[in-house]
């Protein structure tokens, strides 16, 4: 199938826009496209192809975002068009209101009910209000099974109570409790409120929300479905380069895997693996344990690929990840964007002209308390300690 795309210029995207497959972002590495692939499902063939074309139209860094979606880096405008291109002809891309449901749902023994058939009346009810809502604005329907989506933000949300009655929340409020078949109804007054408001609104123009503090624990790990299996793997760092995606496709295809799926928190679930699976894939460079503590350290790529970088990001968090206290949160940042990260993190290192910054509870762009020198390793693991 070949489909004329209309290919946007990047720098005409709108304040607070998502980058999208055809209009992505420019970020210190070049274009930034984002794939909401259709269901979060991909074959190994797949997601081995979607690797490939990564490297062919840009630097071969693929991402696997926080809320599970994924991401290809370094590519140009000039590269663009044919990749999208590409991946629309290898893959359904979902380009509507975004509606999320865990990754095992509908295979979940835990869950408490099925939020599937909820999340695509939804999905198809909200067709209507198109580009009035913001390309922000996520709707989470959750079952509330292995893996759950309750550590990520969402506008509206429905959590199962029942198997047939769901809390409805706007961000972190509850507001009432719905049954199933009016659920869809009760959302749509929220999104036609939103939409109301017009494409910057988000649920917090409704409600007063706390600030939330995103969860990073990815479904590391073996999990039992009601007929299968899914074992959990992480991109360390959120990325990886193309060739180590290849060579996870292939050994997914060499063990029988019939699907990956990708799964929040740079994760991805390989279905009905064999259990020496998650070995193959850990010589690979992928997170199997879940107590790797690479789990708990953001990193960009840094100079490696990206020319604002002082120093190559994710070889130095590789380096310093062993050191890391348990559970303590490491940032280690190219340069004050703080790509890899936005959010505070306890410990911060940025690289500068002149060493790397230490930011302890801050984000990469607030200013150091100290700066350390680029050869002081042990600096480095002792800040990284105390912070
Ligand atoms: S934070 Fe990292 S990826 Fe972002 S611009 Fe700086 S060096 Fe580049």
């Amino acid at each position: 199938m070949s489909l004329a795309l209309p290919i946007a210029d990047p720098a005409l995207r709108r304040r607070g826009a998502c980058p999208t497959l055809e209009v992505p972002m420019q970020t210190g590495d070049g274009l930034l496209a984002r794939l909401r692939v259709r269901d979060g499902r991909l074959s190994p063939a797949k997601l081995g192809d979607i690797a490939g074309l990564a490297a062919q139209h840009g630097n071969g860094l693929v991402e696997i975002t926080a809320r599970g979606n994924l991401q290809v880096r370094g590519l140009t405008a000039a590269t663009t068009p044919a990749f999208a291109q590409a991946v629309r002809n290898s893959v359904e891309i979902d380009d509507g209101l975004v509606v999320e449901t865990p990754p095992l749902a509908g295979d979940d023994r835990d869950e408490i009910a099925d939020p599937r058939d909820l999340a695509a009346a939804i999905a198809t009810l909200a067709v209507p209000l198109g580009a009035r809502l913001g390309p922000k604005v996520t709707v989470v329907v959750d079952g509330l099974g292995q893996i759950t989506r309750n550590a990520l933000k969402a506008d509206i949300r429905l959590t199962a109570i029942t198997p047939d009655r769901w809390a409805l929340a706007i961000v972190d409020a509850t507001q009432a409790e719905v049954d199933t078949a009016n659920a869809p109804a009760a959302v749509m007054a929220i999104l036609q409120r939103l939409a109301a408001l017009g494409p910057t609104a988000r649920s917090t123009d409704l409600v007063t929300a706390g600030k939330s503090n995103p969860g990073t624990a990815a479904p590391i790990g073996r999990f039992t479905l009601r007929a299968g299996s899914a074992t959990g793997l992480a991109l360390p760092f959120g990325a990886s380069d193309a060739d180590a995606l290849i060579a996870l496709a292939r050994l997914a295809t060499r063990y029988g895997v019939p699907e990956f799926r990708l799964a929040p928190h740079h994760a991805l679930l390989a279905m009905d693996a064999p259990e020496d699976f998650a070995t193959g894939a850990a010589a690979l460079g992928f997170i199997t344990d879940a107590a790797d503590p690479r789990l708990h350290v953001s990193a960009c790529i840094g100079s490696a690929g990206c020319a604002s970088g002082f120093f190559p990001a994710r070889a130095l968090a590789e380096s310093l990840a062993p050191a890391l206290p348990a559970n303590r949160q490491l940032h280690v940042s190219g340069c004050a964007k703080g790509c890899a990260h936005p959010r505070r993190a306890e410990v911060t290192l940025v690289g500068r002209a002149d060493g790397y910054g230490l930011v302890i509870a801050g984000t990469a762009g607030d200013t150091p308390q100290s700066v350390l020198r680029m050869d002081d390793e042990s600096a480095l693991a002792a800040a990284i300690r105390q912070g």
